[in-house]
């Protein structure tokens, strides 16, 4: 079953539009590319590994970058043979890559096609003796599609102890989310009919699966927390995994709402241990510009109503009249991997206290 899984993930990288995608998200290409291209300390005259190169861009920044090998490692075949061909073009590929693609290359990128964990009889290369370790991992909230044991994999056997990860820390957000953030507002009002039953059929809907969508930072209600941080340098394998609890605050301009659900979002930093002279940061947030992994929305069962101490006598809204806003809602929230499949489980409980 795991290897029919594989096949059909590594399949999905294989389809053009995905790359293309991911090469248009100007806040992700921005920040690796300034972490790799403005970093010459780090990367001049380094071995760099790159763990899921798909189109070889990272790979080819590293090059370009004065690294002195580039392994740009892909699992699916034809990205391995489309990274090898735009290397090629663009005379950065490796002579060791030559017979595959009769070149004369005078490059340093080399790619081997594999996955990550398989590699070892393929290509030459000791054990730690890797400097530089790049990878461009993230999914859906972070962890979907669960790459992540794949680039940890990659750091404890191929990285040279005090070899540098980038990026090197991920964090993933929450925040509390209103109305505006639902369809609601939508539905309560179509052409000046009155269709908020569809809407609130969607709103219980989604309490059960979590949505991936772009949110408007002023449909949020509460303050943004962080809700876990990864330390990619140092964290263990197993910890990709986690349950993790914090607070929500009505935002000081809330008097008093509803609280429909929370958000979930990251930010990955290429911090200054490894980027010494150019630190960079790739957010997903709703507050900056928004990227290809959108936020991630997760629906309450039902509303919390929240507010500030001195507003306590205003009602939210219409629902009920027995209603007094909570200060705080306290939440836990657990991500574990799924076990059969690419994907993730997420559990969350809230409380308004
Ligand atoms: N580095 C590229 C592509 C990122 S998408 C870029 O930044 O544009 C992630 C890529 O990693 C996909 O092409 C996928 O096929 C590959 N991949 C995922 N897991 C892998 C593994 N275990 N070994 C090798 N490649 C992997």
């Amino acid at each position: 079953h795991i290897k029919k899984v594989n096949e059909s993930y590594f399949g999905s990288y294989s389809s053009f539009g995905i790359h293309r995608e991911m090469l248009s998200d100007k806040a992700r290409m921005d920040a690796y590319g300034q972490a790799i291209s403005k970093n010459p300390s780090l990367l001049n005259g380094a071995v760099v590994m790159d763990v899921g190169c798909g189109t070889g861009i990272l790979s080819l920044f590293a090059a370009q970058a004065g690294a002195s090998r580039v392994i740009a490692v892909e699992a699916s075949a034809k990205m391995a043979a489309v990274a090898s061909r735009v290397a090629k073009d663009n005379n950065l590929l490796s002579s060791k890559n030559e017979t595959r693609v009769n070149g004369n290359q005078k490059g340093v990128v080399e790619v081997v096609h594999g996955m990550v964990e398989e590699i070892d009889k393929i290509v030459e290369l000791q054990p730690h003796s890797v400097d530089v370790l790049l990878s461009e991992w993230m999914g859906y909230c972070l962890l979907y599609e669960s790459m992540l044991g794949s680039v940890l994999y990659a750091r404890d056997r191929y990285l040279k102890p005090g070899g540098a990860i980038l990026p090197d820390t991920a964090t993933i957000f929450v925040a509390g989310f209103g109305k505006g953030g639902t369809s609601l507002p939508f539905w309560e009002n179509v052409c000046d009919f009155d269709m908020s039953s569809i809407g609130e059929e969607l709103v219980t809907d989604a309490a059960r699966y979590p949505i991936v969508d772009v949110i408007d930072h002023q449909d949020l209600v509460t303050s943004s927390t962080i809700l876990q941080t990864f330390d990619l340098a140092t964290m263990k394998p197993d910890e990709v995994d986690f349950t993790a609890t914090a607070s929500l605050e009505p935002k000081s301009s809330t008097s008093c709402c509803w609280c429909y659900g929370v958000v979930l979002w990251f930010d990955t930093g290429f911090t200054t241990r490894f980027c010494k002279e150019t630190p960079a940061v790739l957010s997903t947030s709703p507050y900056t510009p928004k990227t290809h992994w959108s936020q991630t929305i997760l629906t309450f069962r039902e509303p919390i109503a929240i507010g500030t101490g001195e507003d306590n006598a205003r009602k939210p809204e219409t629902i009920g009249t027995e209603v007094y806003p909570a200060a705080k809602i306290d939440l836990r929230v657990s991500i574990v991997r799924s076990t059969e499949h690419r994907s993730i489980d997420i559990s969350m409980e809230a409380a308004g206290v």
